[in-house]
């Protein structure tokens, strides 16, 4: 059996069905950010950890017509790119999914694994958004 393995575990957790965002909160202030801090940028008080929501409203996407960084792969078609704002008040930088013409702003993303390396019985993943529905 392969375990999977979270490629930053400072980012997200790895070890449930979908990825989980590791995020901090300041109670004070009512404001979450990702990735976590030391302190609240607007407060400078303490914050705490949370875990973020799985699924997110897409702001805005594009597509990179070139191999991902750090892929040998020349003749790779790109890949996509884009926000999703959390519930949590959240805007995420990430990578997408699925056919770029289902893509939409404004719809509904989930979190999803995608794999970055596998070797013998450990794959280490990343995490992507790509449409709920
Ligand atoms: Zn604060």
């Amino acid at each position: 059996m392969t375990e999977r393995r979270s490629a930053d575990p400072d980012l997200f957790r790895a070890d449930g069905d979908a990825p989980v965002l590791l995020g901090s909160r300041c109670d004070k202030d009512e404001e979450s950010f990702y990735p976590r801090r030391w302190t609240c940028p607007i407060c400078l008080g303490p914050v705490h950890d949370v875990e973020l929501s799985q699924s997110g409203v897409l702001y805005s996407y594009s597509f990179i017509y070139a191999p991902m960084f750090g892929k040998s792969q020349l003749d790779a078609e790109g890949y996509g790119v884009g926000q999703v704002d959390l519930p949590e008040g959240v805007r995420i930088q990430t990578t997408l999914e699925g056919d770029p013409a289902s893509w939409r702003i404004g719809e509904q993303m989930r979190l999803v694994y995608t794999t970055a390396d596998t070797t013998d019985d450990v794959e280490t993943v990343l995490y992507s958004f790509t449409p709920a529905a």
